[in-house]
């Protein structure tokens, strides 16, 4: 890499509450759980995560600016299809997608059993290796809303470069 001014980093945060009568879809792996989260969208708070993260190092708003939950067009959403469109976005904008990692935090389900998937579907939507794409997850020991099991958050960083 011989431009290291065009280096970016991107943190992207969301949360989406769960409820009864709907699918847990994390990193596009729709993973069985007795909740699932609510959301205009699938409401795939770690796909969102990472979109933000992406947008932000891009300076390009946010995912709420680019997809409204007002618009009809992405109710029900698969929120891998708007990260799909987000990436395309910030290549369009000259970036490269050098890196993402993330983290889920959730009391339950135990998630480690779908990482890679996850990883593999992000990575996809992307454009880019596998290896590039880290997902881990955490409880929090019970405490706060996730550990309430009330709802799910994420937290996604990014490295793009803008090269050309
Ligand atoms: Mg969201």
């Amino acid at each position: 890499m011989n431009n290291m001014q065009g280096l970016r980093c991107g943190l992207g945060y969301d949360v989406h509450a769960l409820v009864e009568g709907r699918k847990l879809i994390l990193g596009g792996v729709d993973i069985p759980h007795t909740k699932g989260l609510l959301g205009h969208s699938d409401a795939d708070v770690l796909a969102h995560a990472i979109s933000d993260a992406l947008l932000g190092a891009a300076r390009a708003g946010d995912i709420g600016k680019l997809f409204p939950d007002t618009d009809p067009a992405y109710a029900g959403a698969d929120s891998l299809k708007l990260l799909e469109a987000v990436a395309a976005h910030v290549r369009a904008l000259g970036f490269e997608i050098l890196d993402v990692d993330s983290v889920v935090a959730a009391q339950a389900p135990k998630l480690s059993p779908h990482r890679d998937q996850m990883r593999e579907n992000l990575a996809a939507a992307m454009g880019i290796s596998v290896e590039n794409v880290g997902v881990k997850a955490t409880t929090t020991e019970r405490l706060g809303f996730e550990g309430r099991e009330e709802g799910i958050s994420a937290t996604a960083t990014c490295l793009l470069c803008r090269c050309r």
